[in-house]
């Protein structure tokens, strides 16, 4: 049998964007855990950053930067990979998981969430993807993940902005893959059903207020309305399959879309 090759991304260097929190924050902690410096970026309290920063380089003995990029400037974000280039020497990974959520119907849905949701969602994954494929050329090496969704897939009303947004990152995913596909930089997204984060508890409290049901009773709600698991998928679930997509074990896989929904898009 041939040798088992070796995960590579050790001493290499990520970005994960929208890193301060949920499924970000767990992908970040996964690839340091592999021995891979990383870009942590994203919004909150300044100390719970210097602290996850510390509690990352502390346990997985690896260098973590904060950008406060903000990523509907694509300016920021230029910035942040040019800086990330000068500080490590080399940009191999990105993953483009930012993004925003807000529930409405399409005719009262406010322009500005709807510009909001489609600069953070969808564009920015394009200023990251343009900015840094030039480094990850020289380097020979490149990951580019799209944190899409279920809802890049599947639609549900009261989503427009989302939907779009979602759907836009599989064919901005496709349209890189096929592009990069004779270098060694791969291009894959990855469909997450519900996960329990900040993003989703807004919802939860929301369905709780609006159907006046407690939140765990929203909960079950929500999970048995998509999810036939009935049970939220968690973060480091998808911070391993960016772990696996990342390795050289993975060097065959490009331009695809991963689920891992609990069955939701089965249905
Ligand atoms: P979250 O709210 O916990 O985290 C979102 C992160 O994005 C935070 O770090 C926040 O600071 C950052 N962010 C928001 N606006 C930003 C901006 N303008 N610039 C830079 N950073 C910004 O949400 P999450 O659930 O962890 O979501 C992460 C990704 O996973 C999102 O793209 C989301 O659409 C996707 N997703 C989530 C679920 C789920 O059920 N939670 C399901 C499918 C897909």
């Amino acid at each position: 049998m041939n040798k088992v090759r070796k995960m590579s991304i050790k001493n290499k260097t990520a970005i994960i964007t929208g890193s301060t929190s949920g499924i970000g924050k767990s992908i970040a902690h996964i690839l340091a855990s592999k021995g891979c410096n990383v870009v942590i970026n994203g919004f909150g309290d300044t100390v719970e950053i210097e602290g996850l920063q510390k509690e990352i380089e502390a346990e997985h003995k690896v260098r973590a930067v904060y950008s406060n990029a903000n990523m509907k400037e694509p300016s920021q974000i230029a910035q942040m990979i040019s800086d990330t280039a000068n500080n490590f020497g080399t940009v191999d990974i990105i993953v483009n998981n930012a993004g925003i959520q807000h529930v409405d119907k399409v005719e009262d849905f406010p322009d500005e969430k709807w510009n909001a949701i489609i600069a953070i969602n969808l564009s920015s994954a394009f200023h990251m993807i343009k900015n840094s494929v030039p480094h990850m050329k020289s380097k020979n090496f490149g990951r580019i993940i799209n944190i899409s969704s279920a809802h890049g897939l599947v639609a549900s009303p009261k989503k427009t902005a989302y939907v779009a947004a979602k759907h836009g990152l599989i064919g901005l995913t496709k349209a890189v893959a096929l592009e990069l596909a004779e270098t060694s930089i791969t291009c894959n997204a990855i469909c997450p059903g519900w996960v329990l984060t900040p993003l989703v508890q807004e919802q939860i409290n929301n369905i709780s207020a609006n159907e006046s049901i407690s939140t765990k009773e929203a909960e079950i709600k929500l999970l048995s309305e998509k999810q036939p698991t009935k049970r939220f998928v968690k973060p480091e679930e998808i911070g391993h399959m960016v772990a696996y997509l990342c390795s050289n074990n993975a060097n065959g896989i490009t331009g695809s879309s991963f689920s891992l929904d609990g069955g939701w898009t089965a249905q």
